[in-house]
C-alpha cells in the first residue's frame, strides 16, 4: 500500500481523509498533543484494525475523539455534571474523559468495558475531518505499541509507511505529550494519566482529585487497573534509560563517574555544556517546561537505536505540565531512577 502524506492546508485534505474514515481505513491525524492513528470509532472492523496495525494489546481501550463538546452525550450516558463542567473550561483542549459508555460504542473501542473515554481535540484541521465524516473517530497515539510516541507526520511514516493509506501532516505537535485521562465513573475523580491540562488545573475546577497508582509506579502484568493501557511498557527506545535526579553538579558527577562508551545523555538544553564528553542530546529548555513536553518524544524517537548502551536522562521537576513529563520519563525508565544527591 502507497502510503500518502497529505498536508493540512491542502484544500482536499478534509475529504479525502473523511472518506477514508468512512470506507473503514486507517487515517494518521494531527492533535495538539501527539498523531493518532484513526478510525472509525463506530466500526468494529475499522478499529481492529487499529490493534493489529499498531501491536496494541486488545485490552487496551481507545480514545475517542468528537469535533464539538456537545457530541459527548451521543457517546456517553449518566454524564455528571464534573464532566460538564470540565469540558466547558478544557474542551477542546487535551483531557480525555472516561464516562459510562453508550451500547452504540462498539466493545472493540472500548476493550470490552463498560466505559468510554472521549476527548474533544484543540486541533482544527482533524475537528473539521471528524465533521466531514460524521463519525468518532477512535485513535490511540500512532506509534508502534511500546514505542515513544508520535509528535510529526514524519513519525508516523516512519512506523506505518505501506501499511496506513494517508497521513495528514498538521505540522509537530505543541503539546507533545498525550492528552490528560480523568475517570469521572467513580464516587470521586481519578486522574489516571496526566498530561497537557495540570493536576492543579483539574483540582481548581472538580476541587478534588485522586491519583491512580499506574501514574506513579509500575504496573504489574497481571494487575487489575482502572486505565489499562498503563500496565504495557510505553514510550521506551530499545536500550534501558537511567534517570538522574538532584542538583545540577550532583547529576553531572554520577553520570560522569558511570558512562561508559557507547551511552547517552538527554539532558536539558542549558546542561549541553556540562556532557560535551558525553554525547548528549538536549529536549527542551529547563526554564520553559512546555518545550520539554513538546521535545521528549521526538528526542526518545532519536535515541531509540540498539547500537546505544543505556541513557542518562534528566527529567523537570515540580507540577504543571513537568508532572506529565517526569510520568513519561519514568515510564520509559521503568521507574529506574537514581538520586545523585545520595549515591555516588
Ligand atoms: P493512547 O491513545 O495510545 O495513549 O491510549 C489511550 C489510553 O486511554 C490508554 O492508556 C487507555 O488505557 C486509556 N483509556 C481508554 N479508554 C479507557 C477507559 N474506558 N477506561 C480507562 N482508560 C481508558
Ligand atoms: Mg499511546
Amino acid at each position: 500500500m502507497d502510503t500518502k502524506i497529505i498536508p493540512a492546508a491542502d484544500e482536499t485534505a478534509v475529504i479525502t481523509a473523511a472518506v477514508h474514515l468512512t470506507s473503514g481505513n486507517l487515517v494518521g491525524l494531527p492533535t495538539e498533543t501527539v498523531y493518532g492513528l484513526g478510525a472509525n470509532g463506530l466500526n468494529p472492523e475499522a478499529v481492529a484494525k487499529i490493534f493489529q496495525v499498531k501491536g496494541r494489546p486488545q485490552d487496551n481501550p481507545l480514545i475517542l475523539h468528537i469535533a464539538d463538546p456537545e457530541q459527548m452525550e451521543l457517546f456517553c450516558k449518566d454524564i455528571p455534571d464534573s464532566a460538564y463542567r470540565l469540558a466547558e473550561a478544557f474542551w477542546p483542549g487535551p483531557l480525555t474523559m472516561v464516562l459510562p459508555a453508550k451500547d452504540i460504542v462498539p466493545l472493540s473501542t472500548r476493550a470490552g468495558l463498560p466505559t468510554v473515554a472521549v476527548r474533544c481535540p484543540d486541533c482544527e484541521i482533524t475537528r473539521r475531518i471528524i465533521r466531514a465524516a460524521s463519525v468518532p473517530v477512535a485513535a490511540p497515539s500512532a506509534n508502534i505499541s511500546g514505542k515513544p510516541s508520535t509528535t510529526t507526520a514524519q513519525h508516523v511514516y516512519h512506523d506505518h509507511a505501506g501499511k496506513i493509506p494517508l497521513i495528514v501532516d498538521g505540522g509537530a505537535c505543541q503539546v507533545g505529550v498525550e492528552s490528560t485521562i480523568v475517570d469521572l465513573t467513580e464516587e470521586r475523580p481519578r486522574l489516571l494519566r496526566p498530561g497537557g491540562i495540570t493536576p492543579e488545573a483539574l483540582i481548581a475546577v472538580l476541587g478534588d482529585l485522586i491519583i491512580d497508582k499506574a501514574v506513579t509506579a509500575q504496573i504489574d502484568k497481571d494487575e487489575v487497573v482502572k486505565a489499562p493501557g498503563m500496565k504495557y511498557r510505553h514510550y521506551a527506545p530499545a536500550e534501558p534509560v537511567i534517570i538522574v535526579s538532584g542538583s545540577r553538579e550532583k547529576a553531572a558527577a554520577y553520570i560522569h563517574c558511570h558512562f561508559e562508551p557507547g551511552d547517552r545523555v538527554l539532558c536539558f538544553e542549558e546542561e549541553l555544556p556540562l556532557y560535551a564528553d558525553c554525547n548528549p542530546l538536549s529536549y527542551g529548555q529547563e526554564a520553559d517546561v512546555s518545550t520539554l513536553s513538546a521535545g521528549l518524544f521526538a528526542a526518545l524517537r532519536e535515541l531509540d537505536d540498539s547500537s546505544i548502551g543505556k541513557v542518562y536522562a534528566r527529567c523537570p521537576t515540580g507540577g504543571g505540565i513537568a508532572y506529565a513529563v517526569q510520568n513519561r520519563l519514568q515510564k520509559a525508565a521503568a521507574f529506574h531512577i537514581v538520586d545523585a544527591e545520595v549515591t555516588a
